[in-house]
């Protein structure tokens, strides 16, 4: 099933579009199997299934850290961190500089919507949050992520992303060193076609190609 699924949705997003495998509520076996069906990069949303994934997957697979991150468990995932999708604090870039042996490509999360702003910067205070970014060596800000709000109205998930992928190119006037907009992760299952229309790099796709839980 894990194959006919990504087939399905690797036809969808042809080359524009890297899918990362959500395997966040799936065991190692079935990760396994993803990665036997042509997957090479995955999603996990806590420090526990990170490390759990990453032993388990061969080398040439990357596993992206893409949920919230507390900085006191940054050391526990450091040395095998690549892909950070949900850059919005100080103290988590500050314990990446603190514990990683090697750069990060990190999206900034933003909180387009405005709506359970618990996660991800106001879009208005991204270029402050860069600012900070650009003397910490070990970050390499590469684009932007955004969650769509939780809602059954296609209309206004579209309108997030549109206003997502206006933003990067605004923001394109702050590139320079270790700063580049240029990437975005935007879509899940239930709205990857969406993202996907307004220029999504990379999408996180859960249940439609692991399964429900
Ligand atoms: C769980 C999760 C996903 C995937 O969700 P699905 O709806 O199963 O595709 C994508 N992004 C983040 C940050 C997640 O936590």
């Amino acid at each position: 099933m894990i194959r006919e699924n990504y087939t399905r949705i690797k036809e969808e997003t042809g080359d524009d579009a890297t899918i990362i495998a959500v395997t966040k509520y799936h065991t190692v076996e079935e990760t396994l199997e993803a990665y036997d069906a042509g997957i090479r990069d995955f999603g996990e949303n806590r420090p526990e299934g990170f490390r759990e994934k990453r032993e388990a997957l061969p080398g040439d697979a990357t596993v992206h850290f893409i949920g919230t991150l507390q900085s006191r468990k940054v050391k526990l995932i450091a040395d095998d961190l690549y892909y950070l999708h949900s850059l919005d604090r100080e103290s988590v870039a500050k314990k990446i500089e603190q514990y990683s042996d090697h750069t990060v490509k990190c999206f900034i999360q933003v909180n387009v919507s405005g709506e359970d702003s618990k996660h991800g910067l106001a879009p208005e205070d991204v270029p402050e949050f860069l600012d900070v970014l650009r003397d910490c060596g070990k970050i390499e800000v590469i684009g932007l992520m955004t969650m769509a709000p939780n809602t059954e109205d296609r209309l206004l998930i579209d309108d997030v992303f549109k206003r997502l992928s206006e933003l990067k190119g605004k923001l394109s006037a702050e590139n320079g060193g270790n700063i580049q907009i240029s990437e975005l992760s935007m879509g899940m299952s239930n709205d990857y076609d969406i993202a996907l229309r307004h220029g999504a790099t990379f999408v996180r796709i859960g249940s439609k190609i692991m399964g429900s839980r």
